[in-house]
Parts: structure tokens; sequence; C-alpha cells
């Protein structure tokens, strides 16, 4: 049966170190800056092979399969001005949260740790306490705490990137106890080497001195008060954006606030949406693009030329199993618009990211002890952006 001792640049999902009963599997960054497991005692390993049989990495398809599937997809958004404002596109992640607590489910997502410096997941039994999952933290996630956390035996809406969902459903598959669980994952293109958010940081608080919050999408230009569950609009700086502009990184520190934007060239933006440093697994072994998918429920932005006028935000949603359909069907306090999947994922892509062609320099940059404020990068920038010419050229040579 065997281990996951020679998995390496895996997806870091942490279901294999929260299935061990030896409790002999730990999550660490691995020199690339990505979670991947490593096992701290082999001798006490029994070869049960469930940290296998979990993994979702090492198996060629998703655990849901497209016979099990019925697939019925909706544009979404919440009539809630105050909860509209503060999530990435329309809201329905929250409100699906929400709305199951309400009928005695738990939480299992995703919320900054400002202290440790990284996104984790933990466990919400409130709607108050629900409102730190709110808003995309475009790291990855460092599960374990909150999975194992989660008592099996009671209800709960896990919610994550697709990979760390398709070995959740392995995970409660193995122990029966599916019934128990409803899934949510979203469309999801990659995510960045930790290496990448730490050289953001400290450039950052320097600033801002140490970080106290981040928030990565903002339908803001101005601070405000993330955390206050009123979703009080009205302490801020009230300059609305967009939403199509909405990659707007707000972080706030012990001596002052940082505000900026993809469409004025935010560092960490440029290298999350550049592809530069983004996890191999992302590259090539990702198998959840588009309709593939081990969740009962996936959200994203939908960007289509539909609601392109829209300024609020409006959700992708869809629903690939019954308990998922049921789920949404019945909501409340929610615009829910049925249109074919081709008009809610559309522009979602259909295969995994290419690495931008000086990904290696930059990762090697991503190791070093320069800043983003150094010359070094500014000389890195430059070389990207010709490389970018060159190969922009080359392609317009072949057609
Ligand atoms: C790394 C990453 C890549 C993404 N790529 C795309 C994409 O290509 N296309 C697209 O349409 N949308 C993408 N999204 C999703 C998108 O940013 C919004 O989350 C989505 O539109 C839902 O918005 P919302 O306002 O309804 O939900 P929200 O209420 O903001 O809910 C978001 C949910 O996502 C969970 N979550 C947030 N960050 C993480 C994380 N790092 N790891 C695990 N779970 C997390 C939270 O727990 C919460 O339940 C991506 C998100 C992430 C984190
Ligand atoms: S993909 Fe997940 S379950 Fe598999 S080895 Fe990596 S962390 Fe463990
Ligand atoms: S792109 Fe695929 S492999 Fe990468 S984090 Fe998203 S779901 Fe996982």
């Amino acid at each position: 049966m065997g281990n996951i001792s020679h998995i390496k640049d895996c997806y870091g999902c942490g279901l294999c170190a929260t299935v061990c009963a030896k409790k002999i599997i730990e999550i660490k960054l691995n020199k690339k800056g990505f979670y991947e497991p490593r096992i701290t005692d082999t001798n006490k390993c029994t070869n049960c092979g469930l940290c296998t049989d979990v993994c979702a990495f090492s198996h060629n398809t998703p655990a849901l399969t497209q016979e099990e599937k019925s697939i019925k997809s909706w544009a979404a958004w919440s009539n809630d001005e105050r909860v509209l404002l503060k999530c990435s596109s329309g809201g329905i992640g929250f409100e699906i949260a929400k709305q199951l607590i309400e009928k005695d489910y738990k939480l299992c997502g995703c919320r900054y740790n400002a202290e440790a410096g990284r996104a984790e997941h933990y466990i919400a039994t409130t709607p108050e306490e629900a409102v730190q999952s709110i808003g995309s933290k475009y790291i990855q996630s460092y599960t374990v705490d909150g999975f194992k956390a989660i008592n099996r035996k009671e209800k709960y809406i896990v919610t994550g990137t697709p990979c760390q969902i398709d070995s959740f459903r392995r995970y409660i598959r193995k122990f029966r106890v599916e019934d128990n669980f409803v899934l949510l994952d979203f469309f999801c293109h990659c995510v960045p080497s930790m290496w990448a958010w730490n050289k953001y940081t400290k450039m950052v608080e320097k600033q801002t001195g140490k970080i106290t919050y981040a928030s990565w999408r903002n339908k803001f230009t101005g601070w405000h008060d993330s955390w206050a569950m009123s979703l009080d609009g009205e302490n801020t700086e009230t300059e609305k954006v967009d939403w199509h502009d909405s990659y707007n990184l707000i972080i706030k520190g012990k001596k002052g606030f940082h505000n900026s934007r993809l469409s004025q060239g935010d560092f960490f933006y440029y290298l999350f949406l550049g592809h530069y440093g983004c996890n191999p697994a992302c590259t090539k072994n990702c198998k959840y693009k588009y309709d593939s998918s081990s969740a009962d429920i996936r959200i994203g932005d939908l960007w289509g030329n539909t609601y392109k006028d829209n300024e609020k935000g409006v959700s992708a949603l869809i629903s690939f199993t019954s308990k998922g359909k049921k789920v949404i069907e019945e909501l409340k306090g929610v615009r829910l618009i049925e249109h074919p999947l081709d008009i809610v994922a559309e522009g979602q892509m259909k295969s995994n990211v290419k690495k931008a062609p000086t990904s290696w320099l930059v990762e090697l940059f991503l190791k070093s002890s320069f800043g983003l404020d150094s010359n070094l990068w500014k000389m890195i920038c430059r070389i990207n952006r010709i490389s970018k010419r060159i190969s922009y050229r080359l392609k317009k040579i072949e057609k």
C-alpha cells in the first residue's frame, strides 16, 4: 500500500496529515514555497494506505465522476448590499455558508491569520465567525488544523480550492459520512508561492509596520473595517470601484495602511496573475478546470458578456449534485438567474495555466534575500517585459 513519502510538488491539501492515525505526517512549506507533506517517523508507519487513499494528487480523475453529476448553473448575487460590498464577486459563497449555519451546519473555510502571515482553514459556528471567510485569499491555505477540528458526526459546509475539496470528498467517502457534508469549491487558475507573498508583505511592512489585516479583493479604494459583522459601509472612505477593478490589495498594519490595485501595477498581482512562481501542481497536475470538480457546488466570478455592465459583482454558481442543487434552491435573500453553463463559465480556463517564460528567473529571485523594492527586481521586471514582447512577436510570425 505504501505511504505518501514519495510525493513531491503536490496540492498540499493536508488530507494525508488529517487522516493519519499515527500522527506522523506534517505539512510544511517546501523549497519553492508550497505546502508539502513529510513523514516525521517512518518507523511508526503501519502501511494502512489511508493517506494515499484520500490523496487527490495520487489519483488520475476527481472522486466525483461525470456519471454522478447533474449540472445546473446560475448567475447569482446577494440581495444584501453589505454582503455584496464585502465579497469578491456576488457574495454567494458567504450567503450559502451563512444560511447553512442557520440550519445547524458549521463552516470549515479559509481566513487570513495576520499574526502567522498565512491563510488557514478554521471552523465557524456562527454567521459572525463566518465573516472572516469572506473574500479570496490568493495564497495557499494551510488546512490541517481546520480539517482536524472537524467532528465527522456533525454537519459541515467545507469550502476550498478544487484540489483540497477532491481530497476531502475521498476522505468523507472513506469514512462513509458524505451525508453530513456540503462541499463548495471555486473556479481556480493557480496558487502563487508563499515566497512571493512573504516578499510582498516584507516590502509593505516598511510602510505599515506589523500587518494586522489583509484583503485581496475590494470594491472600495479606501480602507474599511472589514472584520465588523455589521459589514459596515458607513465607516469607510467610500469611493466605490467597479467590481471588474476589484483586484485591490488592502493591508492594515500597526502604523498605517497600504492600498494597491492590479490596474495600477501592484507587485503581488503582477506575480500572481502573470503566472510567475505558481505551484508546479497547478501547471502540470490540475484536473479541476471548468466543470471538473468533486464539490456539490462551485462558485466564481461571472466575468462574461452577459453581465459586463454590472458594477456590483455577480457570482457564477453551479451545482454538480442533487444535494448542491437543493441547497441553492432553498437560498433566501439572493437573486438566482438560470443560464446555460457556457454563459455562467464564460472566460474560465479550460486548460492549466502556463508558466511565464522567465518564471525560472523570478523563482530564483523569490528565493534570494533581495526585496521587491530592490534594483535587481526592477531589472528582472524589464527582462520579463522584453521576453513577453519577444514571445508575442514570435507567435505573430508563426501565424
Ligand atoms: C487561489 C484562487 C484562485 C481563484 N481563481 C479563480 C478563477 O480563475 N476564476 C474565478 O472565477 N474565480 C477564481 N477564484 C474565486 C474568486 O476569487 C471568488 O472567491 C469567487 O468569485 C467567490 O466569490 P464570493 O464573493 O461569492 O465568495 P466569498 O464569500 O468571497 O467566498 C470565498 C470562499 O472561498 C474560500 N477561500 C478563500 N480563499 C481561499 C484559499 N486561499 N484557499 C481555500 N479557500 C479559500 C473562503 O473560505 C470562502 O468560503 C479564485 C480564488 C482563489 C482563492
Ligand atoms: S496532495 Fe494532499 S493528500 Fe496528497 S500527499 Fe499532498 S497533501 Fe497529502
Ligand atoms: S489550480 Fe488546480 S491544483 Fe492549483 S490550487 Fe487550483 S485546484 Fe489546486
